[in-house]
């Protein structure tokens, strides 16, 4: 095999022979004769029709040189493997080659595709086949620079990725639909057991004595967590369906954050609490989502409150990057860095009974925000108080800003 033309400069020469990508420099001059003879009025039908006359294309490419990777990607046996084309090419890709013969004759000067090819050790390989037609003046289809790329690996690894993604998916959905059922179906059973044990205390009281009217007492407390943990259960299943791109509109967070404090009124009364909100900037996400990160992060500094100072809860975000971030910052008891990442867990909690709760407040909050491409994180200290802060896109302006409702 001829690796070097007459012409060749050295510099030429060295830049194609030690190309990082496998390169052949191939002749397409006896294929244009060929589709000359043809002479057929529509050529894309007609080879479309005659795959024989796409195959004759094939055998009359003449692979004039080929650089080192490229014989290192065929082999030792590079210059009887490539003299021809065809038989290196999986004849799968034989259409492959039919929009190529088809791009060059309407006068495209390149094209690009994957194809399979066959390495002379037998080993099938997925390539990027970028070709390039050269100009040469007289000489038409004389010069047809390929370029091989080695995409197989790339390949396998996309393939895995989308395995992967699909099978994460289907995950994310199945457990969507099992928690909505047992939440849902959960609730009924405890229904029945909260209507009886009302009947038991208010008909059968005095024959139960102190020990039975203590049990049931428990029975009620259980079935109250219980029913509240089923709830937030079914709160958390719902939001873990992402909302479609363009369902969503603008929130104003200025409105949803007094919305959410009205429903609040009675805690924050126990409480004694005093709440200052800073002016809120819009953002884009369900006016629902934004009014639940609230409810949770505020309520939860209501809950664990420094019970020896009066409560101050403060609401503030400013804009970064693209993202409001927000602010829920308080008084109160403060947690333990080493609990930081946990708290955001679910059914994770740093209390006992003594405070309502289920361990899930937090860990909605997080599926929420991830659900916009936004994060949520803790900075606290024990005996000074916490910092709850989350982002969320800004407004697009696009659709009606919400709100509340
Ligand atoms: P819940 O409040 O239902 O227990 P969350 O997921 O909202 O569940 O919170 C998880 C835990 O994080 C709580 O049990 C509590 O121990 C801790 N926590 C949350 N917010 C605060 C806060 N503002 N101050 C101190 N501890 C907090």
């Amino acid at each position: 095999m001829t690796l070097t033309s007459a012409g060749d400069t050295n510099r030429e020469y060295a830049f194609f022979e030690s190309a990082p990508v496998a390169m052949w420099e191939e002749d397409f001059t006896l294929v244009l004769g060929y589709l000359q003879e043809l002479d057929s009025a529509d050529l894309g039908v007609y080879l479309q029709s005659h795959p024989e006359a796409v195959s004759e294309c094939m055998q009359r490419i003449r692979v004039v040189r080929v650089n080192k990777l490229g014989r290192a990607f065929y082999g030792s046996e590079a210059q009887e493997h490539t003299r021809r084309f065809a038989p290196l090419v999986d004849p799968e890709t034989i259409d492959t080659f039919r929009c190529e013969v088809l791009a060059f004759a309407s006068g495209l000067a390149s094209f690009e595709a994957d194809i399979a090819t066959i390495t002379t050790t037998g080993e099938k390989r997925l390539v990027r086949m970028n070709c390039a037609m050269q100009p040469t003046p007289g000489a038409p289809w004389s010069s047809v620079i390929v370029v091989f790329t080695d995409i197989t690996q790339r390949h396998g690894l996309e393939q895995t990725l989308k395995t992967s993604n699909e099978a994460l998916v289907k995950l994310n959905k199945d457990l969507e639909q099992f928690a909505y059922a047992a939440a849902h179906d959960l609730r009924e059973p405890l229904r029945t057991i909260s209507l009886y044990t009302q009947l038991l205390e208010n008909s059968y009281s005095e024959h139960l004595g102190p020990h039975g009217r203590k049990a049931l007492q428990f029975i009620r407390g259980g079935a109250t967590r219980m029913e509240r943990l089923v709830w937030d259960l079914l709160g958390f299943a719902h939001v873990l369906e992402a909302p479609e791109d363009s369902a969503v509109g603008d929130t104003d967070s200025q409105a949803v954050v007094p919305e959410t404090l009205v429903s609040l009124e009675a805690a924050i009364q126990e409480a004694g609490a005093e709440i200052r909100v800073g002016p809120l900037p819009a953002v884009a996400a369900e006016s629902s989502h934004v009014r639940q990160l609230f409810q949770n992060l505020i309520s939860n500094s209501l809950k664990y409150r420094d019970r020896e100072r009066a409560l101050l809860v403060t609401i503030s975000a400013q804009v970064k990057y693209g993202f409001v971030e927000f602010v829920v910052s308080d008084n109160g008891e403060g947690i333990r860095p080493e609990y930081f990442d946990k708290i955001f867990q679910m059914f994770q909690r740093l209390h006992g009974q003594e405070v309502q709760g289920s361990g899930i407040g937090l860990a909605l909050c997080t599926r929420i925000v991830e659900l916009y491409g936004g994060r949520i994180w803790v900075e606290s200290e024990v005996g000074t108080g916490s910092k709850f802060f989350f982002t969320l896109p800004v407004a697009t302006g696009a659709g009606q800003t919400r709100e509340g409702s």
